[in-house]
């Protein structure tokens, strides 16, 4: 971490970044927590509040909206202190304490079995769908955890270094937040695997040696002859590739480490699409372009996203190395992918919220993380199999048993709903009641008003007991749950 975080910095840092933030209540956000923490220590001795405060300059760094900010300076309050959640929102308001709520729902790092793993693991799901702000916070604490693993007993160092690099990092990667991925990858990785983090590390750092001089060489060249040429640079720099995507890499190549030439990375950004296809083109007239190396993902993004040109030159000494050239655009949303809305970028700019597609995607990374596990644990997982998650058509998730028909889900929405549904429109597609749904549908529930109430047949095909429940109740109040021609034959 360097030097201590403190209050102060964290304050100055996030009215850098942004202008409209209002910093007192940034600044009484941390006296609440400090005072409802006064006397905690964390593990390695030091006074907890060191903790949530640390987090919040994990977020700062990454210029993110104050109020994650803030929410990180309150997260632990509500699980580890006397101060209630209704004391937060009652300070700090709705949005900061509905975050707070969110990361108390998710729980803290606790093992007690498989089982009760696995339902944390659903939690988080349901918490990512229903605010990805509270994941962004989650991976800022999850870091700030895991640079601090020291002091903690080296069993309980693996677990959390190994659940983070086998499932927090790829949620990270999964939501295009390669800044987190990258960083919950470097720090577990000399927990999981120590041999093979001394070896990569050792590898790289001789590719590397007294290579700084020839990298900013070529930096200030690239930058001259673009800026000759009327390509405006946002930004240039350089990049070393991290360290577990580089032992990935390897055991890929063979170990073949001269077959890796993104050892170090220069990163060009520039205003326009037309600004990169025209650096692209320079740059080749200075260097010579490696065959096969030139990829355009702008043209062809990758499945995650991402876009960016890249090439692979050889200098004039020899020397190999990699371009990536993108827009602040582009930049931002392979930097913070799902986060990249509550970043500001270098103009002091956010950018506007996306529609949140994204959700969709949570069916496949629960299928990644039960492949995951099911290695990780040898056992068959079916408790995260046995839900799916489905969407209002304004993107609320709502969380079913596998094979929940319309009618459950309009249980789930309201009693009314349910009592008075009449059809279902499941992927913009007219759908019988009784049809199971799947991961990532979008439901929409059509209501007949003059519908007296729930039909028995239902009770023949819905899955969860709210909906048995409520049509049960239904039919008791219409004269018990007995057929009509039975009743008719008693009268
Ligand atoms: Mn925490």
């Amino acid at each position: 971490m360097g030097k201590k975080p403190t209050i102060e910095s964290l304050v100055k840092k996030v009215g850098n970044y942004a202008p409209d933030a209002d910093l007192d209540l940034l600044k009484l956000a941390y006296d609440f927590a400090d005072s409802a923490h006064k006397g905690q220590k964390r593990k390695s001795g030091e006074p907890y509040i060191i903790h949530p405060l640390a987090t919040a300059h994990i977020l700062a760094d990454l210029r993110i909206d104050v109020a994650i900010v803030m929410a990180a300076l309150l997260h632990d309050v509500p699980e580890d202190t006397k101060v209630t959640l209704e004391e937060v929102e009652k300070n700090f308001g709705p949005e900061v304490a509905s975050m707070v709520k969110g990361i108390t729902k998710l729980g803290k790092l606790k093992y007690r079995g498989v089982e009760r793993y696995i339902e944390n693991l659903r939690k988080m799901f349901v918490a990512m769908a229903e605010d990805i702000r509270v994941m962004i916070l989650k991976f800022a604490d999850r870091i700030h955890n895991l640079s601090t693993l020291d002091a903690l007993p080296p069993q309980k160092r693996y677990r959390i270094a190994l659940e983070s690099l086998e499932i927090y990092a790829p949620i990270a990667g999964r939501l295009g937040m390669d800044e987190f991925k990258g960083r919950l990858e470097d720090l577990s990785f000399q927990y999981v695997y120590p041999k093979e983090f001394q070896k990569a590390k050792k590898i790289r750092d001789e590719r590397l040696e007294g290579k700084e001089v020839f990298i900013e060489n070529i930096q200030k060249t690239a930058k001259k002859e673009l800026e000759a040429a009327g390509v405006k640079i946002n930004f240039i720099h350089g990049r070393k590739k991290r360290l577990y995507s580089f032992h990935m890499k390897l055991q890929r190549k063979n170990n073949e480490t001269a077959k890796i030439y993104d050892m170090v990375a220069l990163r060009i950004i520039v205003p326009t699409i037309a600004d990169c296809y025209a650096a692209l083109g320079i740059l080749h007239t200075i260097w010579k372009p490696m065959k096969g190396r030139i990829k355009d993902y702008i043209s062809q993004p990758k499945p995650n996203g991402y876009q960016s040109l890249h090439t692979t030159v050889l200098s004039d000494t020899g020397e190999i190395v990699e371009f990536q050239i993108r827009t602040t655009d582009m930049h931002e949303e392979a930097e913070f992918g799902a986060a990249a809305h509550w970043h500001y970028d270098e103009t002091g700019a956010k950018r506007p919220a996306k529609k949140i597609q994204w959700v969709k995607e949570l069916a496949e990374i629960q299928k990644d993380v039960l492949n995951k596990l099911s290695d990780l644990e040898e056992i068959k997982v079916d408790f995260l199999q046995s839900r799916i998650f489905v969407f209002t058509p304004k993107g609320d998730v709502i969380d079913l048993p596998e094979n929940a028909t319309p009618v459950d889900f309009a249980y789930h929405i309201h009693t009314e709903v349910g009592n008075k549904c009449n059809g279902a429109i499941v992927n913009e597609q007219m759908t019988s009641l009784d049809t199971g749904l799947k991961n990532g549908d979008v439901v929409e529930i059509l209501t007949d008003k003059n519908r007296k109430g729930p039909s028995r047949d239902w009770l023949k095909f819905v899955k969860t007991h709210t909906a048995k429940g409520h049509i049960n109740n239904y039919l008791k109040s219409q004269g018990g749950l007995l057929p009509a021609w039975f009743k008719k034959n008693k009268e």
